[in-house]
């Protein structure tokens, strides 16, 4: 276990931003509070840093990339592994870190976070098989492909999985040859300094991963900067249509993870049991707060009833509490404009005429506990299609059910709105759940199941949900170009202006 790793989970332990291989002191004075979501209290701070600051982080990994990208793919590998060696020692602190930053029960942290390492292992291996090809063509000339990393790139993280995501885009960044600059979220910011120290203790050369804290500000300087050439965003709606402009302005390749409103179709032939634990999986496991959290579930008219009364009384019965109490099983949402979301958006689907089912009581939770930003897991049933709970992400427990009787309507309710990421489908019947799967809108679809995510699994949205591919080939070679090489062999030379008749 390293000492970094232990220091972070001390409250108040600052060492400014990382780059070039070490803990460097910002511009300013000026932080940002990390607080946690539980209690409602500081837990730390992180710089804020400049426009200077992320100059100097993407000189860092400007000055890298020649030697990085220069290592035989076997040796970046070799790095990698050590990497992802030094991250699984410290899987045990930073899922106590997650969970004091975000909220999120440690139980739930140390099972996600046990695969952390998968992931940069994943892709230093597949990145020491990705071979070009050499093609014979017409006219004597033989073309060859070789696939070069791209530069210094900008990977912005969302607060709700601070590591996951992280090393999802990481793991394909570095093993593609690329050096990075880290920009996470302003409200869980820690442990991606840390897993940039922890690369430097594992032998990554100075300057490959480095990390700038800050808010949006802080993002926007560093998708702006001349010597960023890839932008991969993971975050919301709204900050991809900014980002993407950004990128667009400067013709920079980027992949855009964003928002989803998640449909969760069950059919009458569902294994009842078995989707109403699959639905209360989907929906509440992070207090509801994932891009493809289960949030509009649409349930065949026969079941419709049981389905409800039976995910109602599962969710009445979940055990909120103290993150860190092996008792508890959701935390809280990560702040107190997210808990005022949730509360502003329950209050619209009564309003509307929503009705609700589960979550009407208070968390009545002990002090310290009852300040933190807890909301009930809350479900309402008969929600229509045109209402804001159908339509919009909550990012937070609450969802909403919806009955259906033929597949077309089915189809025609999860495909209403402007999201396009998870789905999940629960049948028995093999042909109807494909049938569903081939005419759903979205990117990531399960059939009975939901969440299941691995390297291989490719990962990514449509439409409002963004462009571009975690996981899987397609990420890595996102983070490269191909490059054509196109070798004469013909034998003599041509001379046009001469009168010879070989063009093309
Ligand atoms: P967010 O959009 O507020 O922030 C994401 C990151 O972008 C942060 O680091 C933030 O500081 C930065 N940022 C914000 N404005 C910026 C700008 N103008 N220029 C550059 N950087 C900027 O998102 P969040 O609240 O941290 O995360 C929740 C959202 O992320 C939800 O909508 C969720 O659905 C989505 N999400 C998507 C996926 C996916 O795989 N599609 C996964 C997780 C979360």
């Amino acid at each position: 276990m390293s000492n970094i790793t232990d220091a972070f989970t001390q409250p108040g332990t600052n060492r400014g931003l990382y780059y070039d291989g070490a803990f460097q002191k910002p511009e300013t004075d000026a932080v940002i509070s990390v607080t946690n979501p539980a209690t409602a209290e500081g837990f730390t701070t992180v710089p804020d840093a400049t426009a200077t600051d992320v100059d100097a982080a993407v000189a860092a990994a400007r000055a890298a990339f020649a030697g990085w990208s220069a290592l035989d793919p076997i040796d970046r590998a070799r790095h990698l592994r050590r990497f992802a060696d030094v991250v699984g020692e410290n899987i045990p602190k930073l899922a106590i870190l997650e969970s004091i930053v975000t909220g999120r029960a440690l139980k739930e942290m140390n099972a996600q976070m046990a695969r952390i390492p998968e992931w940069i292992e994943y892709f230093a291996g597949i990145a020491m098989g990705l071979e070009g090809e050499s093609n014979i063509v017409k006219g004597g000339y033989v073309t060859m492909t070789h696939y070069e990393p791209l530069g210094p790139v900008a990977l912005l993280t969302p607060w709700n999985h601070p590591v996951l995501i992280l090393v999802k885009k990481m793991g394909a960044a570095l093993a593609a040859g690329n050096t990075c600059v880290v920009k996470p979220s302003e409200l869980a910011p820690v442990s991606p300094l840390v897993m940039a120290a922890l690369a430097t203790e594992a032998g990554l050369p100075d300057g490959v991963v480095n990390v700038v804290t800050g808010g949006p500000q802080t993002g926007a300087a560093l998708c702006a900067h001349p010597d960023i050439h890839y932008i991969d965003l993971t975050g919301g709606t709204t900050t991809g249509r900014k980002v993407a402009a950004v990128a667009g302005e400067r013709l920079v390749q980027t992949t855009m993870e964003l928002g989803g409103k998640t449909p969760v179709l069950v059919c009458q032939d569902a294994d009842l049991d078995g989707a109403i634990a699959g639905g209360l999986f989907s929906a509440f496991v992070a207090s509801g707060q994932t891009c493809v959290s289960g949030a509009r579930f649409i349930v065949h008219h026969d079941i419709y009833d049981a389905f409800v009364t039976g995910i109602a009384a599962r969710a009445d019965a979940i055990t909120l509490g103290d993150p860190m109490a092996d008792t508890t099983q959701i935390g809280p949402v990560i702040s107190k404009a997210s808990q005022d979301r949730c509360k502003r958006m329950i209050a619209t689907a009564k309003a509307d005429g929503a009705v609700q089912v589960a979550g009407a009581s208070d968390p009545n939770l002990p002090a310290p506990f009852d300040q933190g930003f807890y909301i009930r897991p809350t479900v309402f049933k008969d929600v229509q299609p045109e209402q804001e709970l159908f339509l919009e992400e909550v990012f937070g427990p609450v969802i909403s059910i919806t009955p259906f009787d033929t597949e077309e309507e089915a189809l025609a309710l999860a495909n209403t709105g402007t999201f396009g990421l998870g789905v999940s489908i629960w049948s028995r019947d093999i042909a109807r759940a494909h049938r569903l799967s081939l005419g759903i809108r979205g990117g990531v679809i399960w059939l009975n199941d939901h969440h299941r995510n691995d390297p291989r699994s490719v990962w990514g949205g449509v439409r409002d949900s963004g462009f571009g591919k975690e996981n899987g080939w397609d990420a890595l070679k996102a983070y490269m170009t191909k490059k054509s090489v196109i070798v004469r062999t013909a034998p003599g030379h041509d001379d046009w202006f001469a009168g010879s008749n070989r063009y093309g």
